[in-house]
């Protein structure tokens, strides 16, 4: 409920969490920050991307920009912490809210048991005028779908985007984030030839982390938990 009252604090009583998400760079879209928080307080934190982003690089084959942009995501990944990066192989721009989707979704819970999920944001849209991506708002639904398919889901769903319930102050952990979106040199590079990656990464963090009264933060919103 966007702007109904004032964002609670991220939980901080929890051991693991896991992010999972349908492209690489989506968790420097937001998450990042809050990651290299986490794991320099000793919490652990994997990522879990449904494709490889290989459609995602105009001008270059699928066969050749999956491989890469994997290799980006682990080094965007490794510069926050994370160092198990696990790639699904589902269709990037075809990724769906799928029977599929949903049985990956729930396996991997059920496997990596973390205390809590970072999921893409699902909304229709990040802000008046910014439509989401198709990919994003399936991949977001088969998340919360699986979810509820769980006997015995972990303590706290959110995704991360507009409208937070909970924010994670970010303070000291800008530079982290930078450095972690700008492993997506190649990517970015193509995305915007006349931009530098790096100008293109703080711009990034700087929108994804900005806004906040306590100064930058990430943000999330809660959509299940099992403590009521
Ligand atoms: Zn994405």
């Amino acid at each position: 409920m966007p702007g109904s009252s004032e964002p609670l604090p991220f939980p901080t009583d929890w051991e693991s969490l896991l992010v999972l998400v349908p492209h690489p760079d989506d968790p420097e879209y937001g998450t990042a920050a809050a990651v290299a928080k986490w794991t320099a307080a000793g919490k652990a934190v994997r990522y879990a991307l449904a494709s490889s982003g290989e459609a995602g690089i105009a001008g270059m084959a699928p066969e050749q920009a999956g491989p890469l942009r994997e290799d980006e995501q682990r080094r965007a990944a490794a510069i926050v912490g994370v160092s198990e990066v696990d790639f699904w192989g589902f269709p990037d721009s075809n990724i769906r809210n799928t029977p599929e989707l949903r049985a990956k979704i729930a396996a991997v819970i059920a496997e990596v048991r973390p205390d809590v999920v970072v999921a893409i944001y699902g909304g229709a849209e990040f802000g008046p005028g910014m439509p989401n991506q198709r990919d994003h708002i399936e991949f977001a639904a088969a998340v919360t779908d699986a979810w509820d398919s769980l006997t015995d889901p972990p303590r706290w769903l959110f995704q991360n985007g507009p409208g937070a319930t909970h924010i994670e102050t970010v303070d000291g952990y800008l530079a982290a984030a930078v450095d972690s979106l700008a492993e997506h040199e190649v990517y970015l590079s193509v995305l915007d030839p006349q931009t530098p990656v790096r100008e293109q990464a703080r711009g990034v963090v700087e929108m994804t982390t900005s806004g906040h009264p306590g100064g930058p933060a990430s943000a999330f919103i809660l959509q299940r938990s099992t403590l009521g």
